[in-house]
């Protein structure tokens, strides 16, 4: 059973040629793909005949929404996705897991702009920061593009809206699933799929710094935002374990270089822990290390994860440390809320048994609920 979804349309040309049909084939199976089909049967201007061999031999993949929560004051739309595995695939495996389904969410997103959806680049994470809900559930694995390309194509499906904008900052860390990353995002720009500009898409890292390079060569008009957070390395290395690999002053040349390379502007995260780094001390430090820089500054006063024990500043500070920024030169929002009704706010969604009662347990993303400014 070959997967459909998330392959190139030269990959679907050789695939049809595989199977005994014509090149071009593959490219009308692309197009209807890339316009969320969910069956063969869609696909009308391929003969009858391919179709029957194509539910042979292959499944579309992709994921299915199996709950949506709505927060009815912003239209903010929660959902869990289930990736596809067809009946022929899941009992071509064997053991314990075999029914086993892995669950990731994403958010929908309305904005003046259009539609945004936050996408989940894993199920689970292996980062460990410590404020955030994904290290509670460990990792499990890596999603696939064509996985990535399902959760837009399914929040269009259920919402019988159109995504015009992905941010990948749900669950997981993009950069440590690089390569199917890449696929999706070049998949999203195809003419022939969803023809999506790269400057509606966004990266966002925890700060893997040789990723950070190899993104600036291969995708230097896609947004991109650092998890920054803290801005020492005691400070940072404390609440992001990552830090350790690649400390603070190692982080801010690679995002130099990264504007250097591509002249565009990249959006740091700053969640505002209470006591944390909101203090002047911070703010003064944020305004010495970023001054001068083609930058952006996005604070989001901490969502609460109950275990983690860190709180996030109000909203009135983080509306004055986005002030002192302002005035000393460095671009800086606070992120709008959204979703809060639903819990669909970064970092609060966490491990929870599958609704479907599928025997493994999953881990839920902490989706960034936003991206105002990027
Ligand atoms: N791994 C990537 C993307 C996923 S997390 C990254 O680290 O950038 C998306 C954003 O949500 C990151 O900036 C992350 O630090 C932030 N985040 C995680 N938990 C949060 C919480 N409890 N409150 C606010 N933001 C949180």
């Amino acid at each position: 059973m070959k997967t459909l979804l998330g392959m190139t349309i030269e990959e679907l040309k050789q695939f049809a040629a595989e199977i005994g049909e014509k090149p071009f084939r593959g490219k009308q199976i692309f197009v209807w793909l890339n316009r969320g089909a969910t069956s063969f049967d869609e696909m009308t201007d391929l003969p009858k005949a391919l179709r029957e061999k194509l539910k042979t031999c292959a499944q579309i993949g992709g994921c299915r929404a199996i709950r949506i929560q709505e927060d009815t004051s912003d239209g903010t739309r929660k959902i869990l996705f289930e990736a596809q595995v067809g009946a022929d695939a899941a009992s071509d495996t064997s053991g314990a897991d075999q029914t086993a389904a892995d669950t990731f969410e994403g958010v929908f997103m309305k904005y003046s702009y259009g539609n945004s959806l936050c996408v989940s680049s894993q199920v689970g994470c292996r980062m460990g920061c410590r404020f955030c809900a994904s290290a509670l559930g460990g990792f499990v694995r890596n999603l696939t593009a064509g996985e990535m390309l399902g959760q837009v194509l399914e929040a269009e499906r259920v919402t019988g809206e159109k995504v015009g904008h992905i941010v990948i900052m749900g669950m997981g860390e993009p950069f440590d699933n690089y390569e199917n990353v890449a696929k999706f995002l070049r998949l999203l720009h195809d003419e022939n799929g969803r023809n999506m500009s790269w400057r509606n898409m966004t990266v966002s890292t925890s700060g893997i710094i040789p990723k950070i390079r190899q993104f600036a060569e291969d995708f230097p008009q896609v947004n991109l935002a650092i998890s920054l957070h803290r801005l020492t390395d005691e400070g940072r290395s404390s609440i992001m374990p990552v830090n350790r690999k690649y400390p603070v002053e190692k982080l801010l040349e690679a995002a130099r270089d990264y504007t250097d390379r591509t002249h565009r502007r990249v959006t740091f995260e700053y969640a505002l822990i209470e006591g944390e780094n909101d203090r002047d001390e911070d703010v003064q430090l944020m305004i010495r290390k970023l001054g001068g820089m083609l930058c952006h500054v996005n604070l989001i006063p901490l969502n609460k994860v109950e275990e983690t024990g860190y709180s996030g500043s109000s909203r009135k500070r983080a509306r004055e440390i986005a002030e002192t920024l302002e005035k000393s030169g460095i671009p800086a929002t606070v992120r709008r809320q959204l979703g809060s009704e639903i819990d669909g706010a970064c970092g609060q969604l966490r491990r929870a048994a599958s609704p479907l009662g599928r025997r493994r347990q999953q881990t839920n993303m902490p989706c960034l609920k936003n991206a105002d400014g990027l």
